[in-house]
């Protein structure tokens, strides 16, 4: 008899720390494997940012903080939401939690009942799936294909509405697929959701890793404004993932709802984190887009050599940092008794034969894709789709 619940029992590990892990444990056996695993930008977080943490720390911010955040990083998010969004949310309907994830989390855990179904934009970052499992609910994913750009249509959308939906979820710039939704697509998606009594989650954690378009809100088309969620976080524009730092601006009866979970779970983020996270949003951001320019010039150089490799489809993503190609042309083939059926065998053909860490794309909703993280030197960006290409070249 096992003292462990169902629900930890049918929980997998998220397949992206499960890569970044195996890849670890590769590594310390001597092994040089090179890690596009995870989503982390290989950047540091900002001097100006770590000295406030420090200062923090020094001027006593060593204590609990009021649930939902400090004030003062409370009015910073909502300026920001103002100024780089044009979104509208009162203090009283921001939320801080310990990461964009916990975010997502409380948000699943305020919403659904058992049996209640969430939609989610696919392809979609891996840990809306299991996070909506966990509170109960039933994921509904509509998928979008490489040939429309990963994107969902309004059509697709609408279908999938029935009268247990909750909410919709999805991400844009998107992990994992970096496709980013323009404002006329938005309004596509909203016309639908303004017909129904449903809530949609904005994901934006990577709008400042945007190449070309201008970040659009969904939150700001006046049909949904009151019925948004915009969730962000600091970890991918401030290079800050290990701060675990992240908000919502919300309903106020949802936000509400966040407040009270998390008072029972976390009580908060931590103090002189967030005392950062104000500094953060209320300084020059040039950091930040030379974060983004990097990126850049790392999509180029990823694409460039990936669509050297025959078979290998890619779209052109337009933020993030991941490129999400169909690798389906290699599904059926081998190489020294190693068969490669789908994404899964082959991420992991990749690794223990290529020495690269990617993630299988059927965990974020395309058993056609593996995903590929460029937030890695352009050295290692270089050897690794060298390598992936030799790999691919032994299947036959
Ligand atoms: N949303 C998306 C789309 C992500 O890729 C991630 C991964 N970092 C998160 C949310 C969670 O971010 P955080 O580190 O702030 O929890
Ligand atoms: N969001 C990042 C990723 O997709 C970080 C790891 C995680 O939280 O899943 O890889």
């Amino acid at each position: 008899m096992t003292l462990l619940s169902n629900k930890v029992i049918n929980l997998p590990e998220s397949a992206t720390l499960k890569m970044a892990r195996l890849a670890r444990e590769l590594k310390a056996e001597g092994k040089d494997v090179i890690s596009l695993s995870l989503g982390e930008p290989d950047f540091d977080t900002p001097d100006h940012i770590k000295e406030a943490a420090i200062q923090a720390l020094r001027d006593g911010y060593t204590k609990y903080t009021p649930v939902s955040g400090l004030p003062e990083l409370v009015q910073a998010i909502v300026t920001k939401f103002k100024r780089d969004n044009g979104l509208e949310y009162d203090t009283n309907q921001i939320v801080v939690s310990n990461g964009a994830k916990q975010s997502i989390y409380n948000l699943s855990q305020a919403l659904l009942n058992h049996g209640d179904e969430a939609i989610i934009l696919a392809p979609y970052w891996v840990s809306y799936h299991d996070i909506i499992q966990m509170a109960g609910g039933v994921p509904v994913i509509v998928k979008a294909d490489i040939d429309q750009d990963f994107k969902v249509t309004p059509e697709q959308l609408e279908a999938a509405i029935t009268p247990k939906t909750k909410f919709v979820l999805f991400s844009s710039p998107c992990n994992p697929t970096g496709s980013v939704y323009l404002k006329e697509e938005l309004e596509g998606l909203a016309a639908v959701i303004a017909q129904h009594d449903i809530v949609v989650i904005s994901d934006e954690i990577y709008e400042y890793i945007n190449f070309t378009d201008k970040h659009a809100s969904i939150g700001t088309i006046e049909s949904v404004k009151d019925k948004t969620v915009t969730v962000n976080g600091f970890a991918k524009g401030f290079a800050m993932t290990g701060w675990r730092l992240g908000y919502i601006g919300a309903p106020l009866w949802l936000a509400k709802a966040c407040a009270k979970i998390q008072s029972q779970v976390t009580s908060g983020a931590t103090s002189f984190g967030q005392k950062a996270g104000s500094v953060a949003l209320t300084s020059d951001m040039t950091p930040t887009y030379k974060m983004r320019d990097a990126f850049m010039k790392r999509r180029e150089l990823v694409i460039g050599l990936l669509k050297k490799i025959p078979g290998v489809k890619t779209n052109f993503p337009k933020g993030a940092f991941y490129i999400f190609p169909d690798m389906s042309a290699f599904f059926g083939k081998s190489a020294n008794g190693f068969v490669v059926n789908n994404s899964d065998d082959l991420a992991e053909y990749l690794l223990k034969e290529g020495l690269v860490a990617t993630v299988s794309g059927a965990a974020f909703g395309d058993p056609n894709c593996i995903r590929i993280s460029y937030a890695a030197s352009e050295e290692q960006l270089t050897e690794a789709v060298r390598r992936i290409g030799v790999a691919l070249g032994a299947l036959g």
